[in-house]
């Protein structure tokens, strides 16, 4: 038995770990190479191993990082099963197609410059007929319950609280009479988080396969996150300007509309109109819905009362660019929530434009923004922003909240391994950059007295 990480392994895009046991090739996510253009291109459009060799794909959650190739092993020969939760195959079935989108946006305007250069065409890493041939091998299990998914490997699926869907992958691999079981951690939420439960810690394997993303840093407590939001929108109301949110689609756009739920409700803000806007956000909070089997009591509660954060009166769904642009002419407070999440692109690009030169409106930063992006600039409060090739002043607040991440910070992941890893020999750290990936190892090593590796991509490791 053994298992190669052919992505996510001193870094935290990219997630796919092989596993092969009991004569099968099982593949543990299938993520998207993330980052330096070109040095991810290359990484997302061969893989490691041969696609067509492998016999099924258990997918932990519906993130690009760790699902974003399955239609390209699909156009490469894949076959097999690919095996989630309902919800994580639900979310894959407007994200994988929001990829393909993706893709072609930008293989055009690569090409558009490319012709200008005399250089041929290049194709995108796949099309929507790809991604349609992927959701077709889907096979969900529920939480909890033991799936005989060769003869020899049984898989189940437990609370990762990460995002709707996500899970912890547990492998029950019985070879020559003897049974081990590998935990894959998959991406880890944190307690107390909005909306889903926690993760579960109940699992005690022979192996376990675990994120590392903040392996070395702390995050602010959700407390200070909801004070924050508080003073923010009641000055930008009291100004009368707006507040602009760029945030990702997927997790982050249904917790910022929970917080201002419940802070609506226990009435330390003033009623303003909530704004979302982007056609995936709104796919994705439907997809939200229809998975009530994954909130949390309090959550439950709300559904239960038909007070769900997501149909309150405040709450509007833009879905049209008519809609949209309307936005841009009504002059009073409000708040507009909208993707990309680091204003990459996307509608948010129109809103930023229309308000950074406006000192009444706050753009309120609610997740993580990667360096070179438009995002990133606003974080460091720079004093010109360039917006569709335009320079504009900024003249708007900037407001960072960083207690909204949907990821255990180094207190949440060691704690998680001190109880889930308990009987493990030996514990491997994958999805973290390698100064939060080490920082995280020392600390086990020294706490845990526990044999604890970091490896490097294509590393095999022998269970
Ligand atoms: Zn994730
Ligand atoms: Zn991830």
């Amino acid at each position: 038995m053994k298992i190669t990480p052919h992505g996510a392994a001193r870094a935290v895009t990219g997630s796919q770990h092989l596993v092969e046991a009991c004569g099968r090739r099982i593949l543990l996510d299938c993520g998207m190479f993330q980052g330096h253009r070109q040095e991810s291109e290359k990484l997302n459009r061969s893989q490691a191993y041969d696609p067509a060799s492998i016999d099924a794909v258990v997918l932990s959650h519906a993130h690009i990082d760790h699902s974003g190739n399955l239609p390209t092993i699909v156009k490469n020969g894949f076959r097999g099963t690919i095996v989630s939760t309902f919800a994580t195959r639900d979310l894959s079935a407007i994200m994988l197609p929001d990829s393909a989108h993706i893709q072609r946006g930008d293989i055009e305007y690569l090409n558009r410059k490319r012709r200008k250069k005399g250089l041929p065409d290049l194709q995108p890493l796949y099309e929507m007929d790809d991604v349609m041939k992927a959701l077709e091998l889907f096979v969900s299990i529920p939480y909890g319950r033991p799936f005989d998914l060769f003869d020899g490997v049984k898989v189940r699926f437990l609370e990762a609280g990460h995002i709707l869907g996500s899970s912890q992958v547990e492998l029950e691999l019985r070879e020559g009479g003897k049974t081990t079981t590998l935990l894959f951690s998959g991406d880890l939420g944190r307690k107390g988080r909005p909306i889903l439960r926690d993760p579960d810690l109940s699992a005690r394997p022979d192996f376990l396969l675990m994120e590392s993303t903040y392996g070395g840093r702390l995050h602010e407590p959700p407390e200070e996150a909801m004070d924050k939001l508080s003073e923010v929108l009641n000055r930008t109301s009291e100004s009368g300007g707006k507040v602009i949110v760029p945030s990702f689609s997927v997790g982050r756009t249904q917790e910022v509309l929970y917080y201002l739920h419940e802070l609506l409700i226990a009435d330390r803000v003033p009623q303003l109109p909530i704004y979302v806007d982007s056609p995936l956000s709104f796919n994705a909070t439907e997809v939200y819905m229809l998975h009530p089997e994954c909130f949390d009591a309090r959550m439950r509660e709300l559904v239960q009362d038909r007070q769900t954060p997501f149909n309150s009166e405040s709450v509007r769904f833009t879905q049209n660019v008519e809609d949209s642009k309307a936005l841009n002419h009504d002059t009073s407070p409000m708040i507009i929530i909208s993707a990309s999440g680091m204003c990459e692109n996307g509608r948010i690009l129109h809103h930023l434009k229309n308000n950074v030169g406006d000192p009444r409106s706050t753009i309120l930063v609610v997740g993580f923004m990667a360096a070179n992006t438009l995002g990133r600039r606003l974080v460091e409060r720079a004093p010109t922003v360039s917006i569709f090739g335009e320079s504009y002043e900024r003249k708007a607040r900037v407001e960072v909240i960083n207690g909204f991440s949907a990821h255990a910070d180094s207190e949440g992941l060691y704690a998680y391994a001190s109880v889930v890893g308990e009987r493990a020999g030996r514990i491997t750290l994958v999805h973290g950059e390698e100064e939060q990936a080490l920082s995280l190892r020392d600390r086990l090593r020294e706490g845990l007295q526990k044999d604890v590796l970091v490896p490097r991509m294509h590393e095999v490791i022998r269970l």
